[in-house]
């Protein structure tokens, strides 16, 4: 064993369980798709500026868990910690808001946040993300969360719970601000550390602690619903009108503020009943402002972000289906040494004929190549020695059955395709 290890929070994703995300993403690919949505892959790091000021100084991401860092020319570069901002940079530098609107667009690939790792969170992890930009439109959230559900749907994920709030825009925040922390003034000794010190940059967070004590403080405290501007009000009506009407269950939950700074109105999020602390599968909303926040126009925009590892856990713990593991069809088998010429251009023929094949490397004995086939779990055998090479032909062991039949070299890769 190697004396170098992986960094604290970070994992392989090795053979055994990067086909079931293969399964993950296909389906992903197949549902955007569906609603429209194209893939765009965007850079793993950014100018840091794009996140701290498009996902908000005050925020946890910001404050504490960017993976930040200096290139040789002395630019401060960060490790992307979610996909929204540099979808938008993308967006608002390549012009996309001179083509049909709203772009919608979704990328997936590994994010970074120094967090304390524990089950279901890591230091580096994978999202699925989509976004919708420039559409102010109330049944685009209803699309983003829809979109959202089908996804988990067709992955086959049960026992989830959605969660929607408004948390409102910049003409009502400050109602709601000045309201919460009127409510929170008289008890602001009794909150934890942390909380206090959101008191006057951020007191919305303080209703997302996870601190029992503060939970109860906040209990009864203002809800950002009971604060919205008529226009939010009307915006977050037509949001939940719009997911009756499409058949979504969801529940309005007024303390979901979610942990990012650009969302107004919509917000949401999919919590999953087998995960334990880190229960979020996805989490999204609308951000109409992070456009304008980062140097743009004023650029609405909806989306949201699933957690690969995540999902993957949700799926196994439900015993949801990934499809099959990839698999070997044929496994060449040569009988001595005289004969592996023979089987290593039967192996590039089934190959080339665009089957999955396989043999052995380890120079062990007939036996054992045999054993190795077996537990390769191909379907055949295809074996060649002195006397198949003589008559032209090749020896197909059915792995399952044990039959076994000489089949012409000639026909071998048509013969293949007809029984596979
Ligand atoms: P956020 O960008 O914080 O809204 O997160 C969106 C989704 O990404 C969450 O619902 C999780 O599924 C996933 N996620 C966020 N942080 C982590 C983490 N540290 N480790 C694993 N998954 C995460």
């Amino acid at each position: 064993m190697s004396s170098i290890k992986a960094p604290r929070g970070v994992r392989d994703i090795l053979p055994g369980e990067s086909w079931k995300w293969e399964h993950v993403f296909s389906v992903t690919r197949k549902v955007a798709g569906d609603f429209g949505y194209r893939e765009v892959h965007l850079p793993v790091f950014e100018h840091t500026e794009l996140f701290s000021r498009g996902v908000g100084e005050t925020t946890d991401v910001v404050e504490k868990e960017m993976y930040t860092f200096e290139d040789r020319s002395g630019r401060s570069l960060t490790l992307r910690p979610e996909l929204s901002a540099s979808m938008v940079r993308s967006y608002l530098e390549n012009r996309m808001d001179k083509q049909h609107q709203p772009a919608k667009l979704w990328s997936a690939g590994p994010m970074f946040r120094y967090e304390r790792p524990q089950k279901g969170r890591y230091r580096q992890f994978w999202q699925i993300d989509f976004e919708a930009i420039g559409s102010q439109d109330p049944l685009l959230d209803v699309e983003s969360i829809e979109l959202s559900l089908e996804l988990f749907r067709r992955l086959g994920l049960s026992n989830l719970e959605v969660l929607v709030n408004s948390v409102g825009c910049p003409a009502c925040r400050p109602v709601h601000r000045k309201a919460l922390q009127d409510f929170l003034r008289p008890r602001l000794k009794e909150l934890c550390e942390s909380c206090r010190g959101r008191f006057d940059r951020n007191p919305l967070r303080i209703l997302d602690c996870k601190n029992p004590a503060c939970q109860a403080i906040t209990e009864d405290a203002p809800s950002t619903i009971s604060c919205l501007c008529d226009e939010c009000a009307a915006h977050f009506d037509a949001v939940r009108k719009g997911l009756a009407m499409i058949g979504a269950s969801f529940e309005v939950d007024n303390r979901l503020v979610r942990g990012l700074d650009y969302y107004t109105k919509t917000a949401y999020e999919v919590l999953s009943g087998e995960l334990g602390a880190q229960n979020a599968v996805c989490g999204g909303g609308r951000y109409d402002n992070l456009a304008e926040s980062i140097g743009g126009p004023h650029t609405p925009g909806m989306g949201f972000a699933a957690g690969v590892e995540r999902i993957v856990l949700t799926m196994e713990e439900q015993g949801c289906s990934f499809g099959e593991p990839p698999r070997c069809d044929i496994f060449v088998v040569h009988a001595d040494d005289s004969s592996l010429d023979a089987a290593v251009s039967a192996l590039y023929d089934i190959r080339r004929a665009g089957m999955a094949g396989d043999m052995d490397y380890t120079g062990r004995t007939l036996r054992a190549r045999f054993k190795t086939a077996g537990a390769s779990g191909a379907a055949f055998a295809c074996v060649l020695g002195p006397e198949e090479i003589a008559s032209g032909k090749v020896t197909l062991k059915d792995l399952r059955s044990g039959e076994q039949q000489a089949v012409g070299r000639a026909e071998l890769v048509g013969f293949l395709k007809t029984v596979l």
